[in-house]
């Protein structure tokens, strides 16, 4: 068992929480609980154009409703500009990064970013920052799924780490909050696994330890897609959350035992869950 265990669950406030984030959700304080871990909850408010106003706090009742219990404050994304332009800076300062004018137009074209044909904007003009990716990782191991490998192009890309129109790239955010949070572990959706490669680059670059990942599996819609909040998936109903936490529950491969309250299903999941972790940090 890890002796010294920091897990998260950070949602954007997209949205409400459906069935999908649930088990995101459930799996990551499930995980740190076992774990005898902390479990914060972040949230990842660094998109204004594709947030829902009050989402946050609707997200917060939801997980107060099933139970999930967090430790320690709320951090928010909108609060921690001033650490990621520390780390951009720091990635300037080791020639890490360079900013790009490639419209959509041009990538489409291109298919992946290139950076041969990478146009640079005269200064003072908006540009994207891309990390420079020099160092690829192409390779993980995952707690639940082994040895995971990533389409070698896409691993190399330079991706972007600040958007030309001045948001903060999700990347950049979460590998700067998860090493100032001192997170350990990272339990979230298999959407996630491709980012998984870019974000241990960039724990490279920083000069930073990897953390230990396990990828869940995804709830699919009767269409085959991932639910999302985009996609307007049903948000769950906190008034009644046995029904959705058993299914939750049933994603994760857990049965649900005792029923009889959200507390009595918890305590019984997390000894059946199963990944207690003493593997080594994710990189090969
Ligand atoms: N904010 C991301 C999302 O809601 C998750 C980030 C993560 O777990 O790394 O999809």
């Amino acid at each position: 068992m890890a002796s010294h265990y920091i897990g998260r669950f950070a949602p954007s406030p997209s949205g409400p929480l459906h069935l999908g984030s649930l088990v995101a959700a459930l799996g990551s304080f499930l995980d740190a609980r076992a774990n005898n871990g902390r479990w914060l909850v972040r949230i990842e408010d660094i998109d204004p154009p594709r947030e829902m106003p009050g989402a946050d706090s609707a997200i917060l009742r939801t997980l107060d409703a099933f139970g999930l219990h967090w430790d320690g404050e709320i951090r928010y994304q909108s609060q921690c500009h001033a650490a990621y332009d520390a780390r951009l800076a720091a990635l300037a300062a080791r020639q890490q990064s360079y900013r790009c004018g490639c419209t959509r137009k041009q990538l489409k074209a291109q298919g992946l970013h290139s950076r041969k044909d990478c146009q640079t904007p005269p200064e003072g003009q908006p540009a994207a920052l891309r990390f420079k990716n020099d160092a690829p990782v192409y390779r993980f191991t995952d707690r639940r799924l082994g040895a995971v490998e990533v389409g070698q192009t896409l691993a190399a890309e330079d991706f972007i780490i600040h958007r030309k129109d001045g948001l903060y790239a999700y990347q950049l955010a979460v590998v700067s909050d998860d090493i100032d949070q001192g997170v350990t572990h990272v339990v979230r959706g298999l959407d996630l696994l491709d980012a998984t490669v870019w974000q241990l680059g960039l724990y490279n670059a920083l000069g930073a330890s990897h953390c230990h990942y396990l990828h869940l599996p995804l709830v699919l819609g009767d269409d085959g897609q991932k639910l999302s909040k985009q996609n307007h998936a049903d948000p769950i109903n906190d008034k009644a959350p046995l029904p959705a936490l058993k299914q939750a529950m049933a994603y994760l491969g857990l049965k649900a035992r005792d029923d009889s309250s959200v507390d009595a299903l918890l305590s019984d999941a997390i000894t059946q869950w199963s990944w207690l972790d003493d593997s080594q940090p994710a990189q090969a």
